[in-house]
């Protein structure tokens, strides 16, 4: 192996994967060291018996279909691994179940939404109306001034977008409805940013709400690691590098110029360039030292707050999923109106109100062996709480939390522990351990409307060291794939002003 390289990328997760590849197709040396013995970060699967569980991805954003390809789609077929992968569209947004309260199951297409939506709230119908004229020209007014960079971009050009886009999702629902159980029913995608509507941006809800139904859920036939695995295959078609169970533990400074690394393994690796898709904490204290971190880069991260990990159980059921009257694949069950408090509940031990139950078999049959069929249930959960619990009470704990998960499925799908033939149970500690990321976070920083990416910089005070993922742009694939591919094309500028050749 060399130990001279123009790039190096630490962390195989899905920005780093994306600038790697990126980097290798535009024909410059990388290496790309990764801690665990898997390429994906959170993009990965394990199995269990006879099942392949899937780590994270529930729903895909961004795809679009192939008559109106979404910015994903784009982005995988630049990266070259479009074709090497097989998307499921679900056809349903969620079903959002409160037992005793509502079942609502929305179709991922806007009329249907509204109409479904205007049938259950009869009362409230020429507001769901307005509320959905609103996200739509919103997003429009986002996309064209923001998204597209207009550079002559106005409060009098784009006037909602001037508007609304700080304003709290609580706020914007507040003044629309009235009735609490219609802004639980359309609001519970906060979750996937990972705080509630009173801390989340209107911008943040409206995306989320347009893009699915626009560009449609998807999900990935061999899961979340056939992605990371053709990304990394398709790197080293492209004479990349690679090497697993190989952590970083030092960036090499020169002249106050990031000039390699040092692996866990002691090896020095120089390189002109390095982008970390390790979390800004970890890259800044750990593998640069206090020493480099500027004053003001220091305030930054101090104003921010370490996002949500979270709990999931992963059933591997000896059944179909209609057997237990699953029929959509991705379902919210919730116990409560109350969202500020479910989410506080998120930084205790105590149960659980709202999960996600996803299952790829109802859009994907063959995703499990034949007459089976999994799901996988997941709550956000602060690590805090874990932290403090003892090891000798870990267990136990786990096993509480798994119990009180299961008695919120069986609310909405009853029986379902008869049927369990896996159960495994990752916890916000399980997080922080494979991702080495502090508290386990899934998302990066809290989503705060002050933390927004629009506000974050990916370039680090350090010359020649650049960033990647969740922890500098927004948690969740898309967000994160285009993260490592901005990556790559700043590298590629700075080499381009420096004049560094091929
Ligand atoms: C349970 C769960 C459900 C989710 N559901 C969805 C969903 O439905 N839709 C969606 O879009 N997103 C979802 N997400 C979020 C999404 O998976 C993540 O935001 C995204 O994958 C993070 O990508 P990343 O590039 O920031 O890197 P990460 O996945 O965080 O990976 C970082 C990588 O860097 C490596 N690394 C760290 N430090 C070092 C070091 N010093 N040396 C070498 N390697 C290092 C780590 O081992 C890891 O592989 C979910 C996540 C989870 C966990």
């Amino acid at each position: 192996m060399a130990s001279k390289y123009d790039v190096v990328v630490i962390g195989a997760g899905n920005a780093g994967l994306a600038a790697a590849l990126s980097l290798a197709k535009k024909g410059r040396e990388v290496l790309l060291l990764e801690r665990h013995n898997v390429p994906g970060g959170c993009a990965t699967s394990f199995v269990r018996g006879r099942f392949e569980f899937e780590v994270a991805l529930h729903q895909l954003s961004g795809m679009g279909t192939d008559d109106r390809p979404g910015p994903l789609r784009e982005l995988l077929r630049e990266l070259g691994v479009l074709d090497k992968l097989e998307f499921v569209q679900m056809k349903d947004l969620y079903r959002i179940i409160m037992p005793g309260v509502a079942d609502i199951r929305l179709k991922a297409l806007k009329d249907e939404v509204v109409s479904t939506l205007k049938e259950n709230f009869p009362k409230e119908k020429d507001s769901i109306d307005s509320f959905f004229d609103l996200v739509y020209e919103f997003c429009m007014q986002m996309i064209g001034g923001v998204y597209m960079h207009d550079p002559e971009i106005s409060r009098d050009k784009y006037p909602l977008y001037f508007k609304y886009a700080l304003k709290s999702s609580k706020e914007v629902l507040d003044h629309y409805f009235d009735d609490p159980v219609l802004k639980a029913v359309i609001s519970p995608y906060w979750s996937y940013m990972g705080i509630p509507p009173k801390y989340l941006s209107f911008s943040d809800l409206a995306i989320l709400i347009f893009a699915y139904i626009e560009f449609k859920p998807f999900h990935i036939k061999g899961g979340s690691q056939a992605l990371s695995n053709a990304l990394l295959d398709t790197f080293i078609q492209h004479g990349g590098t690679a090497r697993l169970n190989t952590p970083v533990e030092k960036i090499i400074i020169k002249d106050g110029r990031a000039s390699g690394v040092v692996t866990g393994h002691g090896e020095q690796i120089f390189s002109d360039y390095v982008i970390s898709n390790a979390s800004t904490i970890s890259t800044y204290y750990e593998l640069l030292g206090p020493e480099y971190v500027l004053e003001e880069v220091k305030i930054e991260l101090g104003r921010s707050t370490i996002g949500p990990s979270a709990f999931t159980l992963f059933l591997g059921l000896d059944c179909e999923p209609n057997d237990l009257g699953i029929e959509e694949t991705t379902n919210f069950i919730g116990t409560s109106l109350d969202m500020e408090r479910t989410y506080e509940l998120s930084k205790t031990l105590g149960r659980p109100e709202m999960g996600l139950l996803s299952c790829y078999d109802v859009s994907d049959p063959d995703f499990s062996p034949k007459g089976a069929s999994q799901a996988a249930f997941v709550t956000l959960q602060y690590a805090e709480a874990w932290c403090n619990i003892g090891p000798t009470e870990y267990y136990d704990t786990k096993y509480r939390y798994a119990e009180s998960m299961l008695d919120l499925v069986e609310r909405a799908f009853p029986g379902i522990r008869g049927h369990l033939e896996e159960v495994e149970a990752a916890t916000p500690l399980t997080h922080l351990r494979y991702l080495g990321h502090p508290g386990g976070a899934i998302y990066g920083f809290d989503q705060y409307a002050k933390d927004l990416n629009l506000f974050m910089s990916r370039r680090s005070p350090v010359d020649g060291l650049f960033l990647a993922g969740s922890w500098v742009d927004s948690g969740g694939f898309q967000p994160t794939l285009t993260s490592g591919r901005q990556a790559a094309k700043a590298v590629l500028k700075d080499m381009e002003n420096k004049g560094v050749k091929r």
